[in-house]
C-alpha cells in the first residue's frame, strides 16, 4: 500500500466503504469517481490490490471445487477393498470410504457455494474477463502478420 495520502477524503471514504467497485452504479455517477480513480494514486492502487484478491479468491474457490472433484473421481476410481491402508490401519473399510466420499461431496458443495458467493458479490467475473481480453488483444498483437489477415477475415 502506498504511503501517499488521498486527493479527496470524502470521495476516498465512498469509494473504500464500497471497496473501490464502482461497476453498480450508474455511469453519469461514475464519472466523478473514475476521474477520481485516475487522479489519486491512492484509490487506484487500492482498486487494484481488492480486484485483485477479488480474483485470488474466485480463482482460490474454484480449484478447491476442482480438487474436491479429483478427491471424489480417485475416491470412485480405487478399489477400496484392497487398498493397503486400510488393511494396515485396520480401519472399518466400509465406514471409512463412506466417511470419504460424504466428506468428498460436502467440501464440493462448499467450494461451489463459496465460489458463487464470490461471483455474487465481487466484481471478480469482469476483472477475470477484462484480464482474459487484455491477454487476448496482446498475443493478437504478436501474431504475424499473415495469421492476423486470416483472422480478420
Ligand atoms: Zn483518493
Amino acid at each position: 500500500m502506498p504511503k501517499t495520502q488521498c486527493t479527496d477524503g470524502v470521495v476516498g471514504a465512498i469509494l473504500a466503504s464500497w471497496r473501490y467497485d464502482i461497476s453498480g452504479i450508474s455511469p453519469e455517477m461514475r464519472r466523478d469517481y473514475e476521474q477520481h480513480l485516475a487522479e489519486c494514486a491512492r484509490c487506484s492502487a487500492r482498486q487494484r490490490f481488492h480486484r485483485s484478491l477479488d480474483g485470488a479468491l474466485a480463482v482460490l474457490t474454484s480449484l478447491s471445487a476442482l480438487f474436491f472433484l479429483f478427491a471424489l473421481s480417485v475416491l470412485k476410481h480405487i478399489k477400496p477393498l484392497e487398498h493397503m491402508a486400510f488393511k494396515i490401519l485396520g480401519l472399518d473399510i466400509y465406514d471409512m470410504y463412506h466417511m470419504l466420499i460424504s466428506a468428498g461431496v460436502a467440501g464440493l458443495c462448499f467450494s461451489l457455494i463459496a465460489l458463487a458467493l464470490v461471483l455474487m458479490a465481487t466484481p471478480a467475473p469482469s476483472y477475470l474477463s477484462g484480464i482474459a481480453v487484455e491477454r487476448a488483444r496482446l498475443i493478437e498483437a504478436r501474431l504475424p502478420e499473415r495469421i492476423r489477415s486470416i483472422r480478420l477475415r
